[in-house]
């Protein structure tokens, strides 16, 4: 079968590996759609020392099934969330799923010799495979992605009445603002780039009142109905939880989700603004990779639109293309999806 590798800089091989068979605890899947994520730019840019899988937003049909699996059978559409939990150790068994993370997953059965996403077959562990119907292959993908953005707002949790700040709109951040509208906000803001036109545009559709374009304006500078926010969702660089701190309303809550290796992850803040203000900082991660089901639901009801997000779609052999516009293209890509 082909997949595709990456190494940083921007290098990218499609290259024929062998596909070996399932153990009874296995399902393979034929992949029908991967979406483009934002660790992938990372990994491309400065992650990957050698050629290395990636890809970890999938959607695909059940082709094999091990003989141990229950409640998939061959044929099935199927979803692979990129991690799960174990549900055996302490922090399973005493309700904390979520800080669960020794289960399989996605990333690092590389070490065992398989490849990810972007390829035509995944070989998957039973516990990662979640079966779905009701939406195409291509928006599917995008469950995983949502899961993200559910752990940022049931971190940061916009509450009725609350105005809400969503800094950074990638398909994370926009999905977010979305939640946020459906959580009963008050008035949701977005800042963005005012090059980021697709996403802009999305943004007003999903609900924004406002955006705040952060490269013609200061976010203090910014004339809030209520003076600041009581809610901040960053998708941002780490730097921007620094204009945040400065626009939350007394007793705002933060949330936080983002990778910047290097100088950029470290900031400071005045703890005695930060104390006197009564602000809290939360991180959100979302691994394990939870809430599968509720995002499918989210998406068939028509809550959250989000195939609205996919702007491009390419096939497995023009990847190195695609990935290089998706970091390129600033202002018409949100989502690009590798489909089969
Ligand atoms: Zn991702
Ligand atoms: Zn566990």
């Amino acid at each position: 079968m082909k997949a595709a590798f990456v190494k940083s800089p921007f290098q990218f091989e499609v290259r024929n590996v062998p596909l070996r068979d399932i153990t009874p605890d296995e399902v393979l899947v034929k992949i029908k759609a991967c979406g483009v994520c934002g660790t992938d730019l990372h990994t491309a840019r400065t992650e990957a020392k050698e050629f290395q899988p990636f890809g970890h937003e999938i959607a695909g049909i059940a082709e094999k099934v091990g003989a141990n699996v229950k409640g998939i059978k061959e044929g099935d559409p199927v979803l692979i969330e990129s991690g799960s939990y174990c549900g055996e150790c302490e922090l399973c068994r005493n309700g904390r799923a979520d800080l669960c993370n020794k289960a399989p997953n996605v990333f690092t059965r590389v070490d065992e010799g398989l490849t990810m996403g972007f390829a035509e077959y995944l070989i998957a562990y039973r516990q990662n495979v979640v079966p779905f119907d009701g939406m195409s292959f291509e928006t599917a993908s995008l469950v995983e992605p949502m899961g993200v953005a559910l752990d940022l707002a049931y971190t940061t949790k916009p509450e009725l009445n609350d105005d809400v700040l969503v800094i950074g709109l990638g398909p994370i951040g926009l999905m977010a603002l979305r939640m946020a509208r459906l959580m009963g906000a008050r008035r949701v803001f977005g800042a963005a780039r005012s090059a980021s036109k697709a996403r802009i545009e999305m943004a007003r559709k999903f609900g924004a009142d406002d955006i705040i374009f952060t490269d013609k304006m200061e976010l203090t500078e910014y004339k809030f109905p209520r003076g600041g926010v009581d809610k901040i969702m960053v998708t941002a660089p780490p730097r921007t939880i620094q204009d945040a701190i400065k626009v939350a309303n007394i007793g705002g809550v933060i949330g936080f989700l983002g990778i910047e290796y290097g100088e950029g992850a470290n900031i400071t803040f005045d703890a005695n603004y930060f104390h006197f203000r009564k602000l809290q900082l939360r991180a959100s991660y979302a691994a394990p990779a939870l809430w599968f089901p509720r995002c499918v639901e989210l998406i068939k009801s028509g809550a959250i639109d989000a195939g609205a997000l996919i702007t491009h779609r390419f096939g497995i052999d023009d990847i190195a293309a695609a990935i290089k516009m998706v970091a390129e293209d600033k202002s018409s890509v949100i989502k690009a999806v590798m489909v089969d």
